[in-house]
């Protein structure tokens, strides 16, 4: 069996989406005519990472055995080195990943999980993840929205707050406002998380973190700079709210980094760091530490569906996945996109990711990324 195509491509979901709005795929094609489905991380429209799988990938994998996925990566890794190792080059790596492992799951004629030794769980619960709770949303919009995520019977909450990465500590009093009301929205045994996506200084982290702490939320993510592993880790080590961290690493060493720092939940992504191949490795370094791995997840199909083959191998999934807000991506080009019933998503048992492409849906939204 040889790779014998690799097609790269934007799915454009509205016809008012800019480029930079789009989702990034990735087919790879077997010389028998089977075809995985892999997705890149779509940070402006993931462009940059379907270019070097264009231009440096597809070239080396052509005649490539698509079961050697692992050596294939880490083969590209080391050669491609040098245009980055954190961003558009391991997004490039996980889109090929996924990819080669729903073409395995084709060819074997089993669903991801299996061929990752078999699944915990294959009814799986997950935590509506809400973005954009600053400024931008008086507290009643926030307390509506909340409440309407509440129908998708989640078994968590995450409030998100788009912090401007270059005004830190601006909005903390309308921050802590609007967790104190959720909460109130809520009531007390309702699980909620507060995701600070990198908006606050270290003393403003540890303001709203004791706040977090009396208003009994889970975990209290990306306080501070992702770049900043050293501060993250002390305030895992003062607080005693769980701090995670962890979406904006993609190396296995820098996930090791933040671990030796002193965070106890890690939160790498699949579309960003290695495919369903690098979060299995993540998932033997958090093992062996006794470190909680709660993926980051935000694309409702290829990337979900990749994250929940995955999460149900996990031995101690304390925390339920991520589920993002309601967007045009969820439903459109797939005849059985991944839709939670009753609180829970279900896993697929078809062979590979168990996505089935609507190929007429396709033809309308696909886009050439060059353009
Ligand atoms: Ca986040």
């Amino acid at each position: 069996m040889r790779i014998a195509r690799v097609e790269t491509f934007q799915v454009q979901w509205q016809p008012a989406d800019t480029p930079a709005q789009r989702s990034a795929f990735v087919r790879v094609w077997a010389d028998d005519g089977r075809v995985g489905l892999g997705e890149a991380s779509p940070m402006q429209g993931g462009r940059a990472s379907l270019d070097i799988i264009a231009q440096n990938i597809a070239p080396a994998l052509l005649g490539a055995d698509p079961l050697d996925h692992a050596v294939l990566q880490d083969r590209l890794m080391h050669r491609l080195v040098k245009l980055g190792p954190e961003g558009a080059l391991t997004g490039a790596l996980a889109a090929i990943d996924i990819a080669l492992w729903d073409l395995k799951g084709q060819l074997l004629g089993q669903p991801i999980h299996k061929l990752l030794g078999g699944a915990w769980r294959t009814a799986l619960p997950f935590y509506a993840s809400i973005g954009g709770n600053g400024a931008e949303r008086s507290l009643d919009e926030v307390l509506r929205i909340v409440e309407a995520r509440l129908a998708d019977k989640p078994a968590a909450i995450k409030i998100r707050f788009d912090n401007d990465r270059v005004d830190l500590d601006s909005e903390i009093p309308d921050h802590i406002a609007k967790a104190r009301a959720v909460r109130r929205l809520v009531g007390d045994d309702f699980p909620l998380a507060f995701d600070a996506n990198n908006g606050y200084s270290y003393s403003g982290a540890m303001r709203v973190g004791r706040a977090l702490e009396e208003l009994g939320y889970w975990w209290f993510e990306e306080p501070v700079q992702h770049y900043h592993p050293r501060a993250l880790g002390e305030l895992a080590r003062k607080l005693s709210i769980t701090v995670s961290a962890g979406e904006q690493d993609y190396t296995l060493a820098s996930v090791a980094d933040l671990i030796d720092a002193g965070v106890r939940m890690v939160q790498p992504d699949i579309v960003k760091m290695g495919g369903i191949t690098g979060l299995m490795r993540c998932a033997a370094l958090c093992q062996a530490h006794g470190v909680e791995l709660v993926p980051h997840q935000t694309q409702p199909t290829v990337g979900h569906l990749a994250n929940l083959h995955f999460a149900a191998t996990l031995l101690h999934a304390t925390k339920p996945c991520e589920l993002n807000d309601p967007s045009p991506r969820m439903h459109a080009i797939f005849r059985n996109p991944p839709k939670p019933i009753d609180g829970l998503f279900h896993l697929p048992t078809a062979p590979g990711l168990g996505l089935e492409i609507d190929a007429a849906a396709l033809a309308r939204h696909r886009v050439d990324h060059g353009g």
